[in-house]
């Protein structure tokens, strides 16, 4: 099991941080529609360009049902230029089409359901559960792969082995946040390429696996 210590040191660098978007938007508007829709546009976008896609297509779809009467075409307007606009669009107008005819219009807290969704993987399945939800589930994109590859705490290929070596050694209590904090933690100290190892609170408990860092 991973000392809580180690997890607090990284909660106390990444505090002056900014934490990504998505997480800030739930923070103010608790709600699990926004946290899926918004996840499915940070796919490969800049967090800036998925706060500015989301909060135009926020305006005028603020529910399931609003975003099933907008056009794919109205869609793709409002969130350019996310990464995939156009196919981006097509899948945010058949989940809201699904929503109202399996769910009455209202995200699914299940994690089967969820990734029934066409452009819905693990990801952002679990982003929803957890963050949307409060149903513990750790959230692994690339940067908590890579880091928990680095600090050795995993010794993974794929997020989804990441997933489930995290869930054996990560305090339950940490599942929901772990993401957010990795996240902050791998845009300002552990960055993709030469990470900034000299600044790191956890310098000390890293294995530095496969790290090249003269910072
Ligand atoms: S010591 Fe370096 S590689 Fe390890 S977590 Fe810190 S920044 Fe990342």
């Amino acid at each position: 099991m991973i000392d809580s210590d180690i997890l607090k040191l990284i909660e106390k660098q990444v505090k002056t941080f900014n934490i990504p978007w998505v997480t800030k938007d739930f923070h103010k508007h608790h709600n699990p529609f926004r946290v899926l829709v918004s996840c499915i546009l940070s796919l490969r976008t800049k967090d800036k360009v998925t706060q500015e896609a989301s909060l135009r297509l926020f305006k005028v779809a603020k529910n399931s049902f609003d975003l099933a009467k907008l056009k794919p075409k109205q869609i793709e307007k409002l969130i350019y230029p996310v990464g995939f606009y156009r196919k981006k669009a097509k899948n945010l107008h058949n989940l809201a089409i699904q929503l109202i005819k399996k769910y009455k219009g209202v995200v699914p807290n299940n994690e089967t359901c969820l990734l029934e969704f066409k452009g819905v993987g693990r990801k952002t399945a679990n982003l929803v559960l957890g963050l949307g939800y409060g149903i513990p589930s750790i959230c692994v994109d690339t940067h908590v792969h890579r880091i928990s590859n680095r600090l050795g705490w995993v010794e993974t290929k794929t997020p989804q082995s990441t997933e489930n070596n995290l869930k054996k050694i990560i305090p339950k209590n940490w599942w929901i946040k772990l993401n957010t904090l990795l996240v902050a933690f791998g845009q300002n100290i552990c960055l993709p390429v030469r990470p900034l190892c000299s600044k790191c609170y956890v310098n000390k408990y890293c294995k530095k696996i496969n790290v090249i860092s003269n910072r």
